[in-house]
């Protein structure tokens, strides 16, 4: 890209470069790509969510192709502004069930642990945009002590999951605190970190946070990453580093309409996926949130896409299809019926990848 050519590969290399220079104006991209009227409509219009991409991932946009699933994912049209049947600011009740502020408590056994409201660059469908991108909501050092509290006061709680916004884009010290802070609280078992840096941001995932990350095992990493185009030689590189120090990498991938809602496109990044030692995790049903409504597909599609993946690749390869349930009920699995009949006798009907039918023979007497 001609306005890349001149960047000081030392430049590109830094995280804090990167972030510095995000385009987020009409300006910023028409030097990069050729704008659609809709694309400047979405830019130009006051709109609700933050703009902010950063260079590295810019790169990785068709300069010419509308419907490239890089671009689409990260410059608004004017159609996001459009309401549509369903839709809701806080569609998982996450306020509703915030005991203090940053803290989501929906399960018994683990929580959910709002650090900043900043990311690398910001998902026009992402689901939490009544905050992400607000940096005045972003917690303070206060908010953080009042987090830590709370976890400490609920020995109940022994998985936490810190995401956001983007908790990779904290600095290197404030993550040192607060993991040590967690770490320091004896019924937190497991500790996992929600982050699209590594997509978004790679030179981010530096030797130096490694090794500071390294020392707070039992330590997971869920990234998000929706198309097989994301997964670049620079995201190799970042995802091998944290394998490396010893960190379960998970993903989480968001069904997307005309970006990832095909069979084809799914299976291409589940394998890229596991081919750089990360295990598919959860594919998400969109949430009925403001700013999504052009990027919902049905559930059957899900299902249909879940359905032609097992059996045919690696179950290692396969994430749980889940329904985020309206209201804040928790993620729902939906998976394609497999039990077709029960027949006299204790015998099972069941319905094998390829559609044929088997039967499984029940105990009588258990
Ligand atoms: C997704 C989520 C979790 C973690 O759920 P898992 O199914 O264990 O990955 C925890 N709390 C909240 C509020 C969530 O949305
Ligand atoms: S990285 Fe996550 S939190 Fe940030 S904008 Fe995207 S979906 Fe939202």
């Amino acid at each position: 890209m001609m306005k890349w050519t001149e960047v000081a590969p030392q430049n590109w290399q830094n995280w804090h470069w990167q972030l510095k220079n995000r385009l987020n104006s009409i300006e910023d991209l028409e030097d990069i790509i050729q704008l659609s009227p809709e694309e400047r409509e979405g830019l130009g219009a006051p709109h609700h969510f933050r703009v902010d991409i950063t260079p590295y991932f810019a790169q990785l946009m068709d300069p010419t192709d509308l419907n490239c699933p890089i671009r689409r994912q990260v410059i608004p049209l004017g159609r996001e502004l459009q309401p549509f049947e369903g839709m809701m600011a806080d569609s998982l009740a996450e306020e509703a069930q915030s005991p203090v502020p940053g803290i989501v408590h929906r399960y018994p056994d683990r929580v959910l642990m709002l650090v900043t409201t900043h990311c690398a660059s910001y998902c026009r469908y992402c689901t939490r945009s009544r905050i992400v991108g607000d940096f005045q909501a972003t917690p303070s050092l206060n908010d953080l002590a009042a987090q830590i509290d709370y976890l400490r006061q609920h020995p109940e709680i022994r998985d936490v999951l810190i995401s956001g916004g983007d908790p990779l884009t904290l600095s290197d010290v404030t993550l040192g605190h607060l993991l040590k802070a967690l770490r320091g609280i004896e019924h937190i078992e497991i500790v996992r970190i929600g982050s699209r840096v590594p997509i978004f941001l790679p030179q981010r995932i530096t030797p130096e946070l490694c090794q500071l990350l390294r020392q707070f095992h039992p330590l997971w990493i869920n990234i998000h990453t929706n198309h097989p185009r994301e997964i670049t030689d620079e995201v190799a590189v970042a995802l091998a580093r944290l394998a490396d120090a010893g960190i379960p990498l998970g993903n989480q991938t968001v069904l997307l309409a005309n970006i990832n809602d095909s069979v084809e496109v799914q299976r291409q990044l589940v394998h890229n996926l596991v081919k750089h030692r990360v295990r598919p995790y959860y594919l998400y049903q969109c949430d009925l949130v403001a700013g999504a409504g052009h990027f919902r597909t049905t559930i059957a599609k899900g299902v249909e896409i879940i359905s032609k993946l097992q059996g045919y690749t690696s179950g290692y390869a396969i994430p749980k299809y889940v329904v985020d349930a309206p209201g804040g009920g928790g993620k729902v699995v939906v998976a394609p019926q497999t039990i077709l009949a029960q027949r006299p006798n204790h015998r099972i009907v069941l319905k094998t990848y390829t559609g044929e039918t088997a039967i499984y023979q029940e105990p009588a007497d258990y």
